[in-house]
């Protein structure tokens, strides 16, 4: 096949600050590359006050729109023409599409996590939910256990007001505040059979969102997932417990493998995806 010169390459980035530790070039290059299609997945470093010019030059020809992420998810909704119901709902948007100059705006978090999930875990929508963290992200697995039938979950977070203003908000998900005092939370754990981090909290050792000594609580065949994509001290604790777990990383490939299919109609190569953001990843990992 002929290559298309570089002029007429398509361009498609990450907007966010900062973007230099993201592994979504390494996601969406190789799939771009294996499918012929001529775009490059570039890194997009933009403060908030040149947010509205940064997302305004997407409406040229040759971009296929972005990703976002941390600090923007919630500020680019103002910006779009078209938003869809899941990123309304979910007050954030990850993925920009270009359609002829007109931006719509999604959020592939949502499905990202729920395809996660599906693969490891027939029967969520049967199961007790312990969801920790009130965040953006919490509310996007709010969302993805919603499409999967799940109509209660209980949610423990640091900041309880937090958590009870999220409750207000994801309706018709009835959401169960749980304090964050040790006997609440034994007896939240004890029927939980899907505990999910959704804190920020698991990047570095020693960081963890439960006392590792709680997860004695945990039934034996709960499912404990950790939207980190890295072994944080919570999986590694239920995995030697002998409880089955999942961490971020298939999350984070299915939802750029949602936002390649929006840029271009196309189903990605997962395996590729997979096996580039596992080297990016482990080059990392040994650079440190
Ligand atoms: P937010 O800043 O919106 O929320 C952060 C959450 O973490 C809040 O619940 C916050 O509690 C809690 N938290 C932060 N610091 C502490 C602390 N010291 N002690 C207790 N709780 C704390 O972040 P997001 O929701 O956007 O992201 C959360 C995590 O999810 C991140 O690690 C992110 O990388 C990951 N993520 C992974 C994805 C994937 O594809 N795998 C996709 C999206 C996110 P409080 O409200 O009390 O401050």
């Amino acid at each position: 096949m002929t290559e298309r010169p570089l002029a007429e390459a398509r361009r498609v980035g990450l907007i966010g600050d900062p973007v230099a530790h993201s592994l979504s070039p390494a996601l969406q290059q190789p799939a771009f590359d294996a499918l012929g299609i001529a775009a490059r997945y570039e890194l997009w470093p933009t403060a908030a006050l040149a947010l509205p010019e940064r997302v305004a030059t997407l409406r040229a020809p040759e971009m296929l729109g972005a990703n976002v992420t941390v600090p923007h998810k919630q500020a680019v909704l103002g910006l779009l023409d078209v938003v869809s119901e899941q990123a309304r709902r979910a007050g954030a948007v990850n993925t920009i599409i270009n359609r002829n100059g007109r931006l719509h705006g999604d959020n592939t978090d949502i499905a990202g996590f729920a395809t996660a999930l599906v693969a490891v875990c027939f029967d969520a929508k049967d199961r007790e939910v312990l969801l920790l963290g009130a965040g953006g992200a919490a509310r996007g697995v709010i969302l993805a256990l919603e499409t999967l039938g799940v109509r209660q979950i209980a949610v423990t977070n640091r900041h309880h007001e937090r958590a009870r203003r999220l409750a207000a908000e994801v309706t018709p998900t009835q959401i169960n505040v749980v304090a964050s005092n040790e006997a609440e939370l034994e007896s939240a754990l004890r029927q939980a059979r899907l505990i999910v981090n959704a804190t920020s909290l698991g990047w570095h050792a020693g960081e963890t969102p439960l006392a590792l000594s709680l997860l004695e609580y945990i039934p034996a065949d709960a499912l404990v997932v950790d939207l980190t994509y890295r072994d944080t001290d919570l999986l590694l604790a239920a995995r030697a417990r002998g409880l089955p777990t999942l961490d971020g990383l298939p999350m984070l490939i299915h939802q750029g493998a949602r936002a390649f299919q929006l840029w271009t109609g196309q189903l990605p190569p997962l395996e590729l995806m997979r096996d580039g953001v596992q080297q990016a990843w482990a080059a990392r990992e040994s650079a440190t």
